[in-house]
């Protein structure tokens, strides 16, 4: 998921970003634009606003998403150690076989 940012702290209020895309960007009460919409994100005018800003403190970051990707592979991954876990049992399982085959060749040749 997509996250709308301006850094308000960098912000001149220039108020190029509002003028553009009123439907995502506002002044606060100190002049400063904030972001005031989350939806419509794959807007253009968005990315008009984000080239318009003269000193640059409005991003679309995707970063949340990632993140949310990297622990499911870290859950994948250890779904993988749990089927190596059962294999090695399963290993062990044949060995033991192997054993009892051992002792019924005795038996017979008994
Ligand atoms: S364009 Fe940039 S500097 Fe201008 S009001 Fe918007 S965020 Fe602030």
């Amino acid at each position: 998921m997509k996250k709308l940012i301006v850094n308000t702290e960098g912000c001149i209020g220039c108020g190029a970003c509002v003028g553009i895309d009123p439907e995502h960007f506002d002044f606060n009460e100190e002049g400063l634009s904030h972001v005031i919409s989350e939806e419509n994100l794959d807007s253009s005018a968005i990315q008009d606003a984000i080239a318009a800003c003269p000193v640059q403190v409005i991003s679309l970051e995707e970063a949340q998403e990632e993140q949310n990707d990297n622990v499911i592979s870290l859950e994948e991954a250890q779904e993988e150690q749990n089927d190596n876990v059962v294999s090695l049992e399963e290993a062990q399982e044949e060995q033991n076989d192997n054993v009892v085959s051992l002792e019924e060749e005795e038996e017979k040749a008994a």
